[in-house]
């Protein structure tokens, strides 16, 4: 093995040494589990999300205005997302890692003819736009740097149809083909673009529209996944997110990574 690249083990625990990273929706769900593993890789973390009291509180909770910070940002209006990627450049001087993660599901699932005009646009709005907005901001301070790593927050409702709803599917597909144009425009300044596409996880998302509590989607999750009696946490999804925005992934560009456990190949919809 003369010259092997394997030669010196990565640390195991300082994956995103160095690195700055904004996230959307950071302050709950997948974002706030994402925010501690990246702070617990070395990295530097800005919470983005529109929930302050939760995002000032898990700031408090590491005491460190050096590794973390809360910025409010409405995802969907440019002058919010804007500010917080100024915010990060005067405080860090540069920016590592944009990951557009903030989501809303909107109306539960109803018939095409029954379906909210209002709803189908909100959706979009924050789940495609807000995501474009974060990428157009994260790419004007890439770009002259020649690196960086935007990262999308799709779902399994990207991949199948079914039991999701109109609005959030077709956003969810919408965010990957977002995600593949920026990987093939970005590529030439070094800038590798990316999403994960999780399947159903107990967040405080799926359990407003499902009504249910933890145990209960954990329940659901287990029982609807391909991959019986295993069930997923956010914590699974923030270590995919951790692999695409590490130097680990420095040839992984234009990957939708599917978190599901297996359940998208089984070509069903949600049971
Ligand atoms: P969550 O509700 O816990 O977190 C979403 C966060 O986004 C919240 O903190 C919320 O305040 C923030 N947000 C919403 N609108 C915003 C806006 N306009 N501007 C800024 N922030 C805003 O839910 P989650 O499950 O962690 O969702 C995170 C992402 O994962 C979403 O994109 C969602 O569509 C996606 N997703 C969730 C699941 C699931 O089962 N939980 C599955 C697949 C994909």
């Amino acid at each position: 093995m003369a010259n092997s690249s394997f030669a010196a083990p990565i640390a195991a625990k300082s994956r995103l040494e160095g690195k700055v990273a904004i996230i959307t929706g950071g302050a709950s769900g997948f974002g706030e589990s994402t925010a501690r593993l990246f702070l617990g890789h070395g990295a530097k973390v800005i919470i983005a999300d529109v929930q302050d009291d939760l995002g000032q509180a898990l700031c408090k909770e590491f005491n460190s205005d050096e590794a973390i910070a809360y910025v409010h940002c409405d995802v969907t209006i440019d002058s919010d997302v804007k500010n917080v990627v100024d915010f990060v450049i005067s405080k860090y001087g540069k920016l590592d890692i944009m990951f557009n993660n903030a989501g809303i599901f909107g109306n539960a699932n109803p018939a095409i003819l029954d379906a909210d005009n209002e709803n189908f646009k909100r959706v979009f709005e924050v789940n495609v736009y807000g995501g474009f907005l974060g990428a157009k901001h994260a790419a004007r301070v890439m770009i002259p740097e020649k690196k960086g790593v935007i990262l999308f927050t799709a779902s399994l409702a990207s991949l199948i149809s079914g039991e999701t709803s109109h609005a959030y599917s077709t956003s969810k597909h919408a965010a990957v083909g977002l995600m593949k144009n920026l990987c093939v425009e970005l590529g030439q300044y070094g800038i590798r673009v990316n999403s994960i596409s999780p399947g159903v996880v107990a967040t405080p998302l799926s359990q407003n529209l499902t009504g249910m509590d933890k145990k209960m989607v954990d329940e659901l999750a287990c029982a609807s996944g391909n991959l019986k009696g295993v069930v997923p946490e956010a914590e699974d999804v923030a270590e995919a997110a951790l692999f695409l925005c590490s130097d680990e992934a420095k040839y992984v560009s234009g990957l939708n990574l599917v978190i599901d456990g297996g359940y998208s190949t089984t070509n069903g919809t949600f049971t």
